[in-house]
């Protein structure tokens, strides 16, 4: 995961304060002076490392914390608002237009994953928001830019608008927007071309553009693997190109955070989406206080929800919830339900933002087994219709039949049969419980 170094270095430092009835300021001061070295480390912009730490300081020493009853806490608190608000506090929405098609251009260096990303979104805004984007392929510079937009449009089932390499890419992005109008599509993405380095012609090319489409939002999509240079490269787009907000991708690899806690406070334009890995589906919109929660190992329970919500429709959880009451789960639910939350994306991630996951005896290092994912959904399909609706079904010749149809063993088919049978002795005592006591134990 992102933040990985960081996230273990505050949660140490975070440890040490939290029991404390007292607090003085020299437990603040060294508890500062570890935050700071860890940000820096983190290859947080120096400057934002400094006035963060300011405002840590006055507050944690303040009336606020000296005051509290459990100072400890508060000043954790103080340290996670702090870093919420570093990241632009409020989670930044997407723009809509008065009158459709809203515009949306896409900017960045190449490689940053401007195209991929505009798919994302596109996935994004139908799945989320239930809206019908036009791609529109204004990268005419590098020939394969245009097929692989119309690869991702493909794959999405939703129309690109191009016109080869010889067309003006502002001609194209204008011409794209009429079309947008005529066949009713609310949004307009632009994916414009990238160069390896900010150069002028780039810059004239992107404010070209603006000028003609009068974009809603502009995007600027960068790297967050390259860290401090993300920033710098935001910091120029900003100044001679005026962004709206920034889509930090590559945040699902190995980088140290410096980006996603500097490019709010160095260009005052909000990070509003974060990509989290190659596939379309793998964009999240970006919650700073989830995400300051994230660092601080508190969990994220604003982007889980939100994740499941995109993943489940309200029809299928009432479904289940019934189900569940009446006992009448069954093997194929539970494929079902295996199904989704496989779509939520690698179950790491998810751990991660569930609050006090990390904390939990052997789950914090605990690599989470997917392909035993893969072996139960094979046992199950290895199941007869009957045997799924009712496992008491099961004999020693039924189990030996599905451990070798699905490539398992009659004990690992075991192994499943008694789990899901303790699932639903779960589930007739959670079920069973009086109203009002259901969470306890789950407090999400
Ligand atoms: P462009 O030149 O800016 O259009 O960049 P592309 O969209 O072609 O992306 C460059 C590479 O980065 C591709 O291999 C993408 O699959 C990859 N990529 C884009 N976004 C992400 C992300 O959020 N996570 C990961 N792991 N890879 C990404």
């Amino acid at each position: 995961m992102a933040f990985e170094g960081l996230a273990d270095r505050l949660q140490r430092t975070m440890k040490k304060i939290t029991g404390k009835g007292k607090v003085s300021e020299q437990d603040v001061k060294e508890m500062t002076r570890e935050v700071r070295l860890a940000l820096l480390e983190a290859d947080v912009n120096f400057k934002v490392v400094k006035d963060l730490i300011k405002r840590i300081k006055e507050r944690a020493i303040g009336q606020e914390v000296m005051e509290s009853l459990t100072p400890g806490q508060q000043v954790i608190k103080v340290v996670k608002e702090e870093l919420s608000e570093l990241m632009g506090g409020e989670q930044s929405k997407i723009a809509v237009a008065d009158r459709p098609p809203t515009v949306i251009m896409m900017a960045g260096l190449q490689g940053a994953g401007k195209t991929t990303t505009s798919g994302k979104l596109a996935n994004h805004l139908r799945k989320k928001h239930n809206r019908s984007p036009l791609l529109v392929a204004a990268d005419v510079y590098r020939p394969a830019a245009i097929d692989q937009l119309e690869t991702v449009g493909e794959q999405l089932g939703m129309p690109v608008f191009s016109k080869g390499t010889d067309a003006n890419p502002v001609d194209i992005a204008q011409e794209a927007l009429e079309k947008a109008k005529e066949e009713h599509n609310d949004y307009v993405i632009i994916d414009t071309a990238g160069r390896l380095h900010v150069d002028e012609n780039l810059m004239d090319e992107l404010d070209q553009i603006k000028a003609a489409v009068k974009p809603d939002e502009v995007f600027l999509v960068v790297d967050a693997m390259t860290g401090q240079d993300a920033v710098n490269v935001a910091e120029s787009f900003n100044d001679q190109l005026e962004i709206s907000g920034v889509v930090l991708t590559k945040l699902d690899g190995d980088t140290r955070g410096g980006a996603a806690l500097s490019i709010k406070a160095v260009t005052d334009k909000p990070i509003k989406f974060a990509g989290m890995g190659e596939k379309l589906d793998q964009l999240e919109p970006f919650h700073p206080e989830g995400m300051a929660s994230r660092i601080l190992g508190m969990g994220d329970v604003l982007s889980l929800i939100e994740k499941a919500e995109t993943n489940v429709n309200e029809k299928q959880a009432k479904e289940l919830e019934e189900k569940m009451r009446t006992m009448s789960f069954t093997f194929d639910d539970f494929l079902e339900q295996m199904g989704q939350v496989k779509q939520m994306g690698p179950l790491e991630d998810l751990m991660n933002m569930i609050p006090g996951a990390n904390k939990m005896k052997g789950l914090k290092n605990a690599q989470i087994d997917e392909k035993q994912l893969v072996y139960i959904e094979a046992i199950i399909q290895s199941m007869t219709k009957d045997e799924r609706q009712d496992p008491s079904l099961m004999n020693a010749s039924r189990k030996k039949r599905i451990a070798k149809g699905s490539g398992t063993s009659v004990s690992q088919v075991n192994r499943l049969l008694k789990q899901f049978n303790e699932m639903k002795k779960m589930m007739k005592q959670m079920t069973n419980m009086p109203k009002g006591k259901k969470g306890k134990g789950m407090n999400l």
